[in-house]
């Protein structure tokens, strides 16, 4: 670690973390000030540049051409960090679910891509910590850390004086909870949170020991639930045969086409391969904007197991404590909201009123330059998909459903994995709390 002298009297370390996520890369810039302790909620984000082109899995049949596009985001990262502390700066580069995918289906190419992002960063000046494919856990536990550190939920300044001394030290927010943390990628979807009870569930419950207090971490990802690879599964269920195919859940009058392989091609959607699958046939789609029938489709891409008690139905084979408190949804949460007109937190019939008119649109209103085409034809999937999950996946209800506040960041901070990777992986919260003595003054 390198401490920049460059702004006069202040010290500044930076750090870079590689989201490499299953639609895209996302390179991520934090900073904070390099005093002795420093080990508070002080890192913040500096600079955030979204790598062109897809995520680094759609590269495993030519792993050659990942680099490439990467020059464009690292220039400028160059710019923002003082060059004489480039070669001390760490860089880690963690792939998530579109990878984990890769992984099962060709462990030779996940490895081949892998390794080709580790002879690029061979070449660059930065102190390349590794590129690495993290659980889904993990991907829980660093969001939930992320979000929880930005919102200050972790810390609170105490001081105290013992009769000699002035003793400065951490403590838990007084009546602050933390909060759950929500978190929908392209490839699989998160959630983290503390349960009443976590005994239970233990199996699914991470134990995180920051500053001096345990915390029981519930946490789930399910792969081939993330937005993009749920509509692919959509649109394979939508596919009976036909070349030219109505989609209820598209806007009227939008038209597109995919070939087979683009729907079909993903571990995710193999087992809905037809018998006479041609990996390039053509097969169009065409909006009927009809939200009743998008939202039942929708429901046939979630496998849900009835039972006798709503809340105890497990939602792809997994059994959830009962979800508690607030919780923050981020990501493919927020972007879908985001383009319903809506913000923060809101009532689950407010959700559905901006839902269904939005479903019922026809193609015309998204024509704007404000929506890019392939987000765009998707909200209504996109609204649907998350109320399905929320709702019957997760089992948030009309009284329980406010809790959850949409939000991308904090201050200018994203809410993603990322940070709370870096964080963890460079140890900068302390297991421990830490007692320090300040100067008394007269
Ligand atoms: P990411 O934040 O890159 O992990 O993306 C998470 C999910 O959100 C992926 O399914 C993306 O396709 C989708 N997404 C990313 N940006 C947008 C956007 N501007 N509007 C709608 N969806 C988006």
């Amino acid at each position: 670690i390198m401490l920049s002298m460059s702004s006069g009297k202040r010290l500044e370390i930076y750090g870079i973390v590689l989201d490499a996520g299953s639609s895209r890369t996302t390179i991520y810039v934090y900073e904070w000030p390099a005093e002795k302790e420093n080990d508070t909620g002080v890192v913040s984000q500096i600079f955030k540049c979204s790598v062109e082109g897809p995520g680094i899995s759609s590269y495993k049949n030519n792993p050659g051409a990942i680099a490439k596009p990467f020059d464009d985001c690292l220039n400028k990262v160059k710019e923002r960090i003082p060059a004489h502390l480039h070669k001390n700066t760490s860089a880690y580069l963690g792939a998530t679910a579109g990878m984990r995918l890769l992984r099962l289906q060709n462990e030779t190419a996940a490895s081949e891509v892998l390794a080709s992002i580790q002879s690029y960063f061979r070449a660059q000046p930065f102190e390349f910590r590794g590129a690495h494919i993290i659980t889904g856990p993990e991907e829980g536990v660093y969001g939930w850390i992320t979000a929880n550190y930005l919102m200050g939920n972790f810390l609170e300044v105490s001081f105290n004086f013992d009769g000699k001394n002035l003793w400065r030290t951490w403590v838990r927010p007084y009546r602050k909870e933390t909060m759950g943390a929500l978190d929908l990628g392209g490839a699989s979807t998160q959630i983290s949170f503390i349960p009443e009870d976590s005994q239970d569930y233990s199996n699914s419950t991470l134990q995180v020991k920051l500053y001096g207090y345990e915390y029981n971490v519930y946490t789930h990802s399910f792969q081939c639930y993330g937005r993009d690879e749920a509509e692919k599964r959509l649109l394979a269920l939508l596919f009976l045969g036909s070349y030219f195919v109505d989609n209820p859940c598209y806007p009227q009058n939008y038209e597109t086409a995919f070939t087979m392989k683009s729907l079909c091609g993903s571990l995710c959607t193999q087992s809905l391969r037809p018998a006479n699958y041609h990996p390039n046939q053509l097969v169009k789609f065409h909006g009927t904007g009809d939200p009743a029938l998008c939202q039942e489709m929708v429901s046939l891409l979630f496998n849900i197991t009835a039972c006798r008690d709503r809340d105890e139905c497990p939602f792809n084979g997994i059994h959830q404590p009962k979800v508690k408190g607030n919780f923050v949804a981020f990501s493919g949460f927020y972007y879908t909201i985001n383009a319903l007109n809506l913000s923060g937190h809101f009532s689950l019939s407010d959700f559905n009123s901006s839902m269904w008119f939005f479903c019922s649109r026809s193609w015309l209103h998204f024509m704007l330059p404000k929506f890019e085409e392939t987000y765009a034809r998707s909200y209504c999937f996109s609204a649907n998909f998350i109320y399905y999950l929320l709702v019957h996946g997760y089992k948030f209800d009309a009284e329980t459903w406010p809790q959850i506040h949409f939000q991308k960041e904090v201050g200018n901070s994203s809410i993603a994995w990322s940070l709370g990777y870096m964080l963890s992986l460079t140890n900068m919260i302390p297991a421990e709390r830490k007692l320090i003595q300040l100067p008394l003054k007269p």
